[in-house]
């Protein structure tokens, strides 16, 4: 095995690791919540990928149901159509509670990309044109390719991939740990009322839309309060702009929902989803789009010229995978699943409270983050090493958690988690317990 890791390291360029001469973790076999590297060591991939198998490794109906595709017709494009992405589309409206139609790509980069040439057109073509601007949030990832590099909020954006695209514009997500205010539904009021003013101030009629994950997940696991995306939701209707919900991560059960949306009681206009879709068994995104504007495009110049043709996006294959794994869900109930170990997760969690350098836990279904403080007074960031040393120990005891961060203070001090939905009850308790013991462990050293 040791010329793998030569030749990985001599031949293969891989994402977010600049500088970095740790190892690569090359992995070979999975089954359930379990991975194992080439060497033979097993782990509980408390990760789920890149927050993608949510069904699980190793499902054969899903790896069946793509053979017998690629056997029947392996590849046709959505420039004309095929079965399993009319069939897929239609599950996604029952998953989605609304009535949407679904444009396919590869990526959630692409879906967010899809969305924003969407509203820009759909504003154009209803004579509107100079609502081409979209606000998203600090410490958002919406994707890697320069439309979603300019909505994210992080610090890819530092990088020197410059002129960054123009017509983007963040403010701050609620952050109550943070905020220094007393209550949580003011946490909320106060990025409300930021983001209204940025719509009334400065956008006006140059507004597009706003795209936010319901919960950030890859920023560092905020969960705003109850209220804040629905108040997102009317100050956008109020000012004529589009709501856009990335699901890639939150979707397909990870919150406890089928999408993190339906937590906070509202229908958005856009909802682009990834990852989860398939459980990360083949490349597949979707954009999501309301069916009025949908319609607003038709027999209109826009329509004839939404020239976003996209080869592989929504392939016959990958449907096949999405469907397979949505039946698989639907029959496990994963979403519930989510929902239930879920609650019992961030009930735990919250026990390291009581701990030194734990400032705070939080987190909803199978998504959780613990963010890692100096002291609990002055909330500075605990030395980066000593996080992760956290993530180091649960690895050498078979587990592979997350580390994220808050780039724009230049913070890396929370690790987070985001197991297979379908992971056994022995598998989660084994998690849970190991977790807490080496959280416990490093914090007290
Ligand atoms: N949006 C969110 C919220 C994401 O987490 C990601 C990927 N981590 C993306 C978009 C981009 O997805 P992809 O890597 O498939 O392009």
């Amino acid at each position: 095995p040791a010329e793998w890791y030569e030749k990985d390291e001599e031949l293969v360029w891989h994402a977010m690791r600049p500088g970095s001469k740790k190892r690569s973790f090359i992995a070979s076999k999975a089954e359930g919540a379990w991975l194992e590297d080439i060497d033979g060591n097993r782990y509980l991939d408390a990760m789920a990928g890149l927050w993608c198998v949510n069904a699980g490794y190793g499902r054969k109906e899903i790896a069946e149901s793509v053979y017998e595709q690629l056997l029947e017709m392996p590849f046709y494009p959505l420039t004309q159509s095929h079965k399993p992405a009319i069939q897929l589309a239609e599950k996604l409206n029952e998953w989605l509670g609304g009535d949407y139609v679904i444009f396919f790509s590869n990526s959630g980069s692409e879906a967010n990309e899809t969305a924003f040439k969407i509203a820009r057109q759909y504003f154009h073509q209803k004579g509107e044109a100079a609502r081409q601007t979209f606000i998203s949030r600090y410490r958002s990832y919406h994707g890697n390719t320069m439309a979603t590099l300019a909505a994210t909020g992080q610090a890819q954006r530092k990088y020197k991939y410059g002129p960054g695209l123009p017509g983007f514009v963040h403010v701050s997500p609620p952050d109550h740990y943070r905020s220094g205010m007393e209550t949580e539904a003011q946490s909320n009021e106060k990025a409300v009322q930021d983001m209204e003013n940025v719509m009334n101030w400065e956008l006006g009629e140059t507004i597009a839309g706003v795209i936010m994950e319901p919960i950030i997940t890859g920023g560092g696991v905020l969960v705003p309060g109850d209220t804040y995306m629905k108040r997102v939701q009317d100050a956008c209707r109020k000012n004529g702009a589009l709501l856009i919900s990335d699901e890639v991560i939150c979707g397909f059960g990870r919150t406890g929902k089928p999408f993190g949306f339906q937590h906070f009681d509202v229908q958005p206009d856009i909802v682009t989803m990834a990852k989860g879709i398939t459980s990360g068994y083949l490349p597949l995104s979707a954009t999501a789009v309301k069916r009025e504007i949908y319609e607003s495009f038709q027999g209109t110049e826009a329509h004839d010229h939404f020239r976003h043709v996209n080869t592989f996006g929504g392939s016959p294959a990958s449907c096949a995978a999405a469907l397979a794994n949505l039946e698989i869900m639907e029959k496990e109930k994963l979403s519930e699943r989510s929902e239930e170990l879920g609650r019992e997760l961030q009930e735990s969690l919250q026990e390291l409270l009581s701990l030194p350098h734990v400032g705070d836990v939080r987190g909803r279904g199978l998504l959780a983050g613990i963010e890692f403080v100096e002291t609990k007074e002055n909330k500075q960031p605990w030395e980066e090493a000593k996080v992760a040393q956290i993530v180091a120990r649960c690895k050498d005891k078979g587990i592979i958690i997350g580390k994220t961060a808050d780039t724009v203070n230049g913070f890396n001090n929370i690790i987070t988690l985001s197991p297979p939905l379908s992971l056994t009850r022995e598998d989660f308790d084994f998690l849970v317990k190991t977790l807490k013991e080496t959280v416990r462990e490093v914090v007290t050293q």
